[in-house]
Protein backbone atom coordinates (compact mmCIF):
# COMPACT_ATOMS: atom_id res chain seq x y z
CA UNK A 1 0.00 0.00 0.00
CA UNK A 2 1.27 3.15 -1.48
CA UNK A 3 1.23 6.56 0.87
CA UNK A 4 0.16 7.97 -2.99
CA UNK A 5 0.29 7.38 -6.69
CA UNK A 6 0.97 10.22 -9.28
CA UNK A 7 -0.18 9.90 -12.24
CA UNK A 8 1.57 10.85 -15.15
CA UNK A 9 5.53 11.78 -15.77
CA UNK A 10 4.64 15.70 -17.01
CA UNK A 11 6.11 18.78 -15.12
CA UNK A 12 3.14 18.27 -13.12
CA UNK A 13 3.33 14.45 -12.09
CA UNK A 14 7.48 14.98 -11.63
CA UNK A 15 6.89 18.14 -9.49
CA UNK A 16 4.59 16.13 -7.32
CA UNK A 17 6.85 13.49 -7.15
CA UNK A 18 9.54 16.04 -6.28
CA UNK A 19 7.64 17.68 -3.54
CA UNK A 20 6.49 14.48 -2.06
CA UNK A 21 9.58 12.72 -1.66
CA UNK A 22 10.93 15.72 0.55
CA UNK A 23 7.94 14.99 2.42
CA UNK A 24 8.90 11.19 2.92
CA UNK A 25 5.86 9.87 1.21
CA UNK A 26 5.67 6.23 -0.14
CA UNK A 27 4.88 7.34 -3.67
CA UNK A 28 5.06 6.26 -7.22
CA UNK A 29 5.25 7.89 -10.36
CA UNK A 30 3.12 5.95 -13.59
CA UNK A 31 4.13 7.12 -16.84
CA UNK A 32 2.13 5.77 -20.00
CA UNK A 33 5.26 6.68 -22.09
CA UNK A 34 8.46 8.13 -21.02
CA UNK A 35 8.61 10.68 -18.44
CA UNK A 36 8.54 14.24 -20.13
CA UNK A 37 5.37 15.09 -21.38
CA UNK A 38 4.20 17.52 -24.43
CA UNK A 39 7.49 19.59 -23.36
CA UNK A 40 9.72 17.30 -24.92
CA UNK A 41 8.01 18.21 -28.19
CA UNK A 42 9.02 21.67 -28.13
CA UNK A 43 12.06 22.21 -29.10
CA UNK A 44 12.78 25.46 -26.87
CA UNK A 45 11.38 26.68 -23.68
CA UNK A 46 12.25 30.86 -23.22
CA UNK A 47 9.45 31.29 -20.65
CA UNK A 48 10.86 29.13 -17.87
CA UNK A 49 11.96 31.31 -14.97
CA UNK A 50 15.76 30.19 -13.84
CA UNK A 51 17.52 29.88 -17.39
CA UNK A 52 18.89 32.90 -19.15
CA UNK A 53 19.30 31.21 -22.32
CA UNK A 54 16.14 29.35 -23.75
CA UNK A 55 16.25 25.27 -22.93
CA UNK A 56 15.62 22.56 -25.07
CA UNK A 57 12.10 21.25 -24.19
CA UNK A 58 13.76 17.57 -23.81
CA UNK A 59 16.59 18.97 -21.49
CA UNK A 60 14.77 20.05 -19.03
CA UNK A 61 12.50 17.37 -18.84
CA UNK A 62 14.99 15.13 -18.84
CA UNK A 63 16.84 16.87 -16.07
CA UNK A 64 13.38 17.42 -14.04
CA UNK A 65 12.74 13.43 -14.27
CA UNK A 66 16.83 13.30 -13.18
CA UNK A 67 15.79 15.30 -9.98
CA UNK A 68 12.96 13.50 -9.24
CA UNK A 69 14.81 10.23 -9.49
CA UNK A 70 17.62 11.37 -7.01
CA UNK A 71 15.34 12.36 -4.37
CA UNK A 72 14.34 9.03 -5.11
CA UNK A 73 10.80 8.18 -6.26
CA UNK A 74 10.18 5.23 -8.51
CA UNK A 75 8.74 6.17 -11.70
CA UNK A 76 7.14 2.81 -13.55
CA UNK A 77 6.28 2.84 -17.06
CA UNK A 78 2.46 1.06 -17.42
CA UNK A 79 -1.00 3.07 -19.00
CA UNK A 80 -3.31 3.42 -16.25
CA UNK A 81 -7.38 2.03 -16.76
CA UNK A 82 -9.10 2.80 -13.70
CA UNK A 83 -9.11 4.60 -10.51
CA UNK A 84 -11.47 3.66 -7.76
CA UNK A 85 -11.58 3.97 -4.40
CA UNK A 86 -13.25 1.46 -1.58
CA UNK A 87 -12.80 2.22 2.59
CA UNK A 88 -10.81 5.00 1.90
CA UNK A 89 -8.22 2.98 -0.20
CA UNK A 90 -7.62 3.90 -3.74
CA UNK A 91 -7.25 0.94 -6.26
CA UNK A 92 -5.22 2.25 -9.66
CA UNK A 93 -6.12 -0.37 -12.36
CA UNK A 94 -3.09 -0.62 -15.24
CA UNK A 95 -3.09 -2.61 -17.99
CA UNK A 96 -1.42 -4.98 -16.28
CA UNK A 97 -1.78 -5.33 -12.80
CA UNK A 98 -3.05 -2.54 -9.93
CA UNK A 99 -1.52 -0.53 -7.04
CA UNK A 100 -2.63 0.18 -4.23
CA UNK A 101 -2.74 3.85 -2.45
CA UNK A 102 -4.14 6.40 -0.06
CA UNK A 103 -4.35 9.03 -2.30
CA UNK A 104 -3.59 9.80 -6.04
CA UNK A 105 -2.93 12.66 -7.68
CA UNK A 106 -3.86 12.64 -11.12
CA UNK A 107 -1.65 14.93 -13.42
CA UNK A 108 -1.93 12.99 -17.07
CA UNK A 109 -2.03 16.16 -19.06
CA UNK A 110 -3.32 16.11 -22.46
CA UNK A 111 -2.80 14.96 -25.97
CA UNK A 112 -2.70 16.97 -29.75
CA UNK A 113 -6.14 17.82 -30.81
CA UNK A 114 -6.87 15.99 -34.40
CA UNK A 115 -8.21 18.38 -37.22
CA UNK A 116 -10.16 15.04 -38.39
CA UNK A 117 -10.15 15.66 -42.04
CA UNK A 118 -10.49 13.15 -44.34
CA UNK A 119 -6.38 12.24 -45.47
CA UNK A 120 -5.28 13.52 -41.45
CA UNK A 121 -5.16 10.15 -39.96
CA UNK A 122 -4.44 8.11 -43.26
CA UNK A 123 -1.38 10.32 -43.94
CA UNK A 124 0.49 10.29 -39.99
CA UNK A 125 3.85 9.35 -40.37
CA UNK A 126 3.88 9.98 -44.51
CA UNK A 127 3.54 13.54 -44.40
CA UNK A 128 1.16 14.42 -41.63
CA UNK A 129 3.10 15.15 -38.21
CA UNK A 130 2.09 16.69 -34.46
CA UNK A 131 6.11 17.26 -33.50
CA UNK A 132 8.13 19.48 -35.14
CA UNK A 133 11.05 18.77 -33.34
CA UNK A 134 10.90 15.06 -34.00
CA UNK A 135 9.77 15.07 -37.62
CA UNK A 136 11.11 19.34 -38.72
CA UNK A 137 14.61 17.41 -40.14
CA UNK A 138 12.73 15.19 -42.77
CA UNK A 139 11.80 18.57 -44.56
CA UNK A 140 15.32 19.73 -45.36
CA UNK A 141 14.42 22.31 -48.54
CA UNK A 142 10.43 21.24 -48.18
CA UNK A 143 7.36 23.06 -48.58
CA UNK A 144 5.64 22.54 -45.23
CA UNK A 145 2.04 23.32 -43.91
CA UNK A 146 1.47 24.40 -40.26
CA UNK A 147 -2.21 24.19 -39.27
CA UNK A 148 -2.74 26.50 -36.24
CA UNK A 149 -2.50 29.91 -34.79
CA UNK A 150 -2.11 29.89 -31.29
CA UNK A 151 1.65 29.60 -29.14
CA UNK A 152 2.99 26.19 -29.96
CA UNK A 153 1.76 26.74 -33.82
CA UNK A 154 3.61 29.90 -33.77
CA UNK A 155 6.49 28.54 -32.14
CA UNK A 156 7.12 25.45 -34.42
CA UNK A 157 6.48 27.32 -37.73
CA UNK A 158 8.98 29.26 -36.24
CA UNK A 159 11.42 26.26 -36.03
CA UNK A 160 10.51 24.32 -39.22
CA UNK A 161 12.17 27.43 -41.20
CA UNK A 162 15.48 25.69 -39.62
CA UNK A 163 14.54 22.85 -42.38
CA UNK A 164 11.61 23.67 -44.75
CA UNK A 165 12.34 26.46 -47.84
CA UNK A 166 8.98 27.62 -46.96
CA UNK A 167 6.63 26.89 -44.31
CA UNK A 168 2.35 28.01 -44.81
CA UNK A 169 1.18 29.29 -41.75
CA UNK A 170 -2.94 28.04 -42.06
CA UNK A 171 -5.18 30.22 -39.41
CA UNK A 172 -9.10 29.94 -39.22
CA UNK A 173 -9.35 33.85 -38.11
CA UNK A 174 -7.80 36.98 -38.71
CA UNK A 175 -5.65 37.05 -35.70
CA UNK A 176 -3.25 34.82 -34.03
CA UNK A 177 -4.00 33.88 -30.94
CA UNK A 178 -0.34 33.15 -29.62
CA UNK A 179 2.12 36.09 -27.64
CA UNK A 180 3.29 38.93 -29.12
CA UNK A 181 6.50 38.19 -29.42
CA UNK A 182 5.62 35.03 -31.19
CA UNK A 183 3.77 36.93 -33.93
CA UNK A 184 6.53 39.68 -34.69
CA UNK A 185 9.11 36.79 -34.80
CA UNK A 186 7.04 34.87 -37.40
CA UNK A 187 5.56 37.63 -39.25
CA UNK A 188 9.43 38.47 -39.69
CA UNK A 189 10.60 35.47 -40.77
CA UNK A 190 10.73 35.53 -44.60
CA UNK A 191 10.20 31.76 -45.61
CA UNK A 192 6.72 32.14 -43.16
CA UNK A 193 3.47 33.03 -45.35
CA UNK A 194 0.90 33.59 -42.94
CA UNK A 195 -2.66 32.26 -44.29
CA UNK A 196 -5.23 33.20 -42.59
CA UNK A 197 -8.77 32.90 -42.12
CA UNK A 198 -8.61 29.70 -44.06
CA UNK A 199 -8.76 25.55 -42.91
CA UNK A 200 -7.63 22.93 -44.18
CA UNK A 201 -10.26 20.82 -45.90
CA UNK A 202 -8.07 17.70 -46.87
CA UNK A 203 -5.11 16.45 -46.98
CA UNK A 204 -4.23 14.93 -49.76
CA UNK A 205 -1.41 12.67 -51.51
CA UNK A 206 -0.51 9.16 -53.00
CA UNK A 207 2.29 6.97 -51.13
CA UNK A 208 3.17 10.91 -49.40
CA UNK A 209 1.06 13.85 -48.75
CA UNK A 210 1.74 16.44 -51.51
CA UNK A 211 -1.38 19.05 -51.12
CA UNK A 212 -3.64 20.11 -48.92
CA UNK A 213 -7.24 21.56 -50.14
CA UNK A 214 -7.92 25.15 -48.46
CA UNK A 215 -11.75 26.90 -47.65
CA UNK A 216 -11.42 30.44 -46.72
CA UNK A 217 -13.98 30.61 -44.12
CA UNK A 218 -14.75 34.30 -45.38
CA UNK A 219 -15.31 34.00 -49.36
CA UNK A 220 -16.12 30.27 -49.02
CA UNK A 221 -13.26 29.81 -52.15
CA UNK A 222 -11.43 26.54 -52.21
CA UNK A 223 -8.03 26.35 -53.26
CA UNK A 224 -5.31 23.34 -53.44
CA UNK A 225 -1.73 23.88 -52.28
CA UNK A 226 0.98 21.96 -52.79
CA UNK A 227 3.00 20.62 -49.78
CA UNK A 228 5.07 18.05 -48.13
CA UNK A 229 4.22 18.22 -45.45
CA UNK A 230 1.74 19.41 -42.44
CA UNK A 231 2.07 19.73 -39.20
CA UNK A 232 -1.16 20.29 -36.78
CA UNK A 233 -0.39 22.71 -33.76
CA UNK A 234 -4.51 23.17 -32.79
CA UNK A 235 -4.31 22.69 -29.24
CA UNK A 236 -5.05 19.84 -26.66
CA UNK A 237 -7.36 17.82 -25.08
CA UNK A 238 -7.43 16.47 -21.54
CA UNK A 239 -5.93 12.38 -21.17
CA UNK A 240 -9.16 11.64 -18.80
CA UNK A 241 -10.49 8.36 -20.54
CA UNK A 242 -9.73 6.87 -17.35
CA UNK A 243 -11.43 9.30 -14.82
CA UNK A 244 -14.85 9.13 -13.80
CA UNK A 245 -17.09 11.40 -16.13
CA UNK A 246 -19.00 13.03 -12.67
CA UNK A 247 -15.52 14.58 -11.79
CA UNK A 248 -15.25 16.29 -15.52
CA UNK A 249 -16.41 19.38 -16.63
CA UNK A 250 -18.01 20.30 -20.63
CA UNK A 251 -14.24 20.42 -21.83
CA UNK A 252 -13.76 16.75 -19.77
CA UNK A 253 -11.31 18.37 -17.65
CA UNK A 254 -10.89 17.45 -14.55
CA UNK A 255 -12.73 19.76 -11.40
CA UNK A 256 -10.68 21.24 -8.65
CA UNK A 257 -10.48 23.30 -6.35
CA UNK A 258 -7.40 25.92 -5.68
CA UNK A 259 -5.86 23.41 -3.72
CA UNK A 260 -6.34 20.69 -6.38
CA UNK A 261 -8.93 18.76 -4.49
CA UNK A 262 -11.33 16.85 -6.70
CA UNK A 263 -14.76 15.81 -5.68
CA UNK A 264 -13.38 12.73 -4.08
CA UNK A 265 -11.35 12.85 -0.70
CA UNK A 266 -8.12 11.85 -1.29
CA UNK A 267 -7.67 12.50 -5.21
CA UNK A 268 -6.39 15.32 -6.46
CA UNK A 269 -5.36 16.80 -9.60
CA UNK A 270 -2.74 18.97 -11.34
CA UNK A 271 -1.61 20.56 -14.36
CA UNK A 272 -3.11 20.11 -18.17
CA UNK A 273 -5.58 18.06 -17.05
CA UNK A 274 -7.09 20.20 -14.66
CA UNK A 275 -10.22 23.08 -15.25
CA UNK A 276 -9.23 26.34 -15.59
CA UNK A 277 -5.59 25.32 -16.15
CA UNK A 278 -3.41 27.94 -18.57
CA UNK A 279 -1.15 25.30 -19.89
CA UNK A 280 1.83 26.23 -18.75
CA UNK A 281 4.42 24.37 -17.66
CA UNK A 282 5.52 26.53 -14.52
CA UNK A 283 2.15 26.59 -14.05
CA UNK A 284 1.57 22.91 -13.96
CA UNK A 285 4.94 22.31 -12.09
CA UNK A 286 3.49 24.50 -9.37
CA UNK A 287 -0.04 22.57 -9.51
CA UNK A 288 2.06 19.31 -9.07
CA UNK A 289 3.73 21.04 -6.03
CA UNK A 290 0.29 22.20 -4.78
CA UNK A 291 -1.32 18.69 -4.88
CA UNK A 292 1.35 16.79 -2.92
CA UNK A 293 0.97 19.38 -0.29
CA UNK A 294 -2.69 18.88 -0.38
CA UNK A 295 -2.05 15.16 -0.43
CA UNK A 296 0.34 15.26 2.32
CA UNK A 297 -2.00 17.61 4.35
CA UNK A 298 -5.02 14.87 3.63
CA UNK A 299 -2.29 11.66 4.80
CA UNK A 300 -1.38 12.92 7.71
CA UNK A 301 -3.19 15.78 8.83
CA UNK A 302 -0.57 18.02 9.20
CA UNK A 303 0.92 21.08 6.78
CA UNK A 304 3.78 20.54 4.84
CA UNK A 305 6.07 23.44 3.07
P1 LIG B 1 -4.24 27.06 -28.18
O1 LIG B 1 -3.62 28.22 -27.51
O2 LIG B 1 -5.50 26.48 -27.64
O3 LIG B 1 -4.44 27.45 -29.71
C1 LIG B 1 -5.00 26.53 -30.58
C2 LIG B 1 -5.05 27.18 -31.94
O4 LIG B 1 -5.56 26.24 -32.88
C3 LIG B 1 -5.94 28.40 -31.97
O5 LIG B 1 -5.37 29.38 -32.77
C4 LIG B 1 -7.23 27.84 -32.56
O6 LIG B 1 -7.93 28.79 -33.34
C5 LIG B 1 -6.72 26.77 -33.49
N1 LIG B 1 -7.69 25.68 -33.62
C6 LIG B 1 -8.30 24.98 -32.64
N2 LIG B 1 -9.10 24.03 -33.16
C7 LIG B 1 -9.00 24.15 -34.49
C8 LIG B 1 -9.58 23.46 -35.59
N3 LIG B 1 -10.43 22.45 -35.41
N4 LIG B 1 -9.26 23.86 -36.83
C9 LIG B 1 -8.40 24.87 -37.04
N5 LIG B 1 -7.79 25.57 -36.05
C10 LIG B 1 -8.10 25.20 -34.80
O7 LIG B 1 -3.24 25.80 -28.27
P2 LIG B 1 -1.65 25.69 -28.32
O8 LIG B 1 -1.04 26.70 -29.22
O9 LIG B 1 -1.41 24.27 -28.60
O10 LIG B 1 -1.24 26.03 -26.85
C11 LIG B 1 -1.85 25.29 -25.77
C12 LIG B 1 -1.51 25.98 -24.48
O11 LIG B 1 -0.15 25.73 -24.18
C13 LIG B 1 -1.70 27.50 -24.55
O12 LIG B 1 -2.30 27.93 -23.35
C14 LIG B 1 -0.29 28.00 -24.64
O13 LIG B 1 -0.12 29.29 -24.09
C15 LIG B 1 0.44 26.96 -23.85
N6 LIG B 1 1.87 26.90 -24.16
C16 LIG B 1 2.73 27.08 -23.15
C17 LIG B 1 4.07 27.05 -23.39
C18 LIG B 1 5.00 27.24 -22.21
O14 LIG B 1 4.56 27.16 -21.06
N7 LIG B 1 6.27 27.51 -22.45
C19 LIG B 1 4.58 26.84 -24.68
C20 LIG B 1 3.66 26.65 -25.70
C21 LIG B 1 2.30 26.69 -25.43
P3 LIG B 1 -8.68 30.05 -32.66
O15 LIG B 1 -7.59 31.01 -32.29
O16 LIG B 1 -9.58 30.51 -33.72
O17 LIG B 1 -9.41 29.47 -31.47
Amino acid sequence: MKDLVIIGGGPAGLTAGIYGMRAGLDLVIVEKFSPGGQVINSYEIENYPGFAEPVEGWKLMSDMEEQTRRLGAEIISAEVLSIKKDAGVFTVGLADGEIQARSVIIAAGAFNRRLNVPGEKEYVGRGVSYCATCDGAFFKDKVTVVAGGGDVALEEAFFLTRFASKVYLIHRREHFRGADILQKRVLGNEKIVPVLCTNIESVNGDTTVNSVTLKNTKTGEINRLDTDGVFIFIGYDPNTSFVDKELLNEQREVIVDMNMHTGVEGLFAAGDIRSGSKRQIVMAAADGATAVLSAYEYLTGNYCS
